[in-house]
């Protein structure tokens, strides 16, 4: 299997060989796994700042594809509206152009990225990978954090209407996500069971995964997060 290069110690190693897990180690990556709206992107900027590792989410950078109607944007769209996944081989495309980027030198935060096993395979070919932390919520609370998600699309913050509420003055700007209602979740949740989940265990024998119990509240899931990248 590709997980290249220094990788060879497992997490079960590192925690009592040296005492600690190198959560910043520059050269390697992060994935940040889950379920649609698990709360990846609301952990994301915090584990950015930790480890220094630029975030990279496949859907944002197909969000901007399609608002600027390039040709990436106008094959992906259809897929994002119904709820399924767009084809592997634009998104490894994205992906591998991405990474030519200076910033990823050093090790890059995917979020999103990847949900198949296709994706996984094409990634360890190209990075190594130090920890997939992977945020389980189950599908009922799933829905309602992705029907009363909304963004702030100056300052790009996610909140949600009820758990995650935005202050008063910028309530008039906030926008829904198109496909944040409940059919398409449906098919997200459906596409998510059936094309990604399978890629936990595939981590997890390599010894990868880190589970986190994402039914807690924002800042008792990054306490979490953080405590094991700084263990
Ligand atoms: P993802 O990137 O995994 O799709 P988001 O980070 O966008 O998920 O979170 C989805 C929605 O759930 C947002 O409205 C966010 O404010 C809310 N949210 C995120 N984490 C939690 C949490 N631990 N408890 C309650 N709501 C949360
Ligand atoms: P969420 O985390 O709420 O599911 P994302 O912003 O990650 O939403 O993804 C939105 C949509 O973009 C997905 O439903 C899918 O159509 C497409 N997408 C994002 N990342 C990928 C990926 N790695 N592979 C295939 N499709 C993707």
């Amino acid at each position: 299997m590709g997980i290249c290069g220094g990788n060879k110690i497992n997490h079960k190693n590192r925690f009592t060989y040296d005492g600690g897990y190198d959560g910043t180690t520059m050269t390697t990556s992060i994935v940040l796994f889950g379920p649609p709206g698990a709360g990846k992107g609301t952990q994301a900027s915090k584990i950015s700042e930790m480890t220094g590792k630029p975030q990279i989410s496949t859907g944002d950078m197909l969000r901007i594809a399609v608002s600027e109607a390039s040709d990436l944007g106008a094959k992906a769209q259809s897929y994002m509206e119904s709820g399924i996944l767009v084809p592997d081989e634009l998104i490894i495309e994205l992906i591998s152009n991405r990474l030519k980027q200076e910033d990823a030198i050093n090790g890059v935060l995917f979020d999103g990225f990847p949900r198949t096993l296709n994706q996984a395979i094409a990634l360890s070919s190209i990075v190594d990978i130090s920890s997939v932390i992977s945020i389980e919520v189950p599908d009922e609370e799933i829905i309602k954090r992705i029907v009363g998600r909304r963004m702030d699309p100056i300052t790009k913050e996610i909140y949600h209407i009820s758990f995650k509420p935005a202050p008063d003055e910028i309530q008039g700007r906030l926008i829904q996500r198109k496909d944040d209602n409940v059919e398409t979740v449906m098919n997200r949740l459906k596409t998510y069971h059936q094309q990604t989940s399978p890629l936990s265990s595939w981590y997890d024998d390599q010894n990868l995964l880190i589970p986190i119990d994402g039914n807690k509240s924002i800042e008792e899931v990054a306490t979490d997060i953080s405590k094991f990248l700084s263990n």
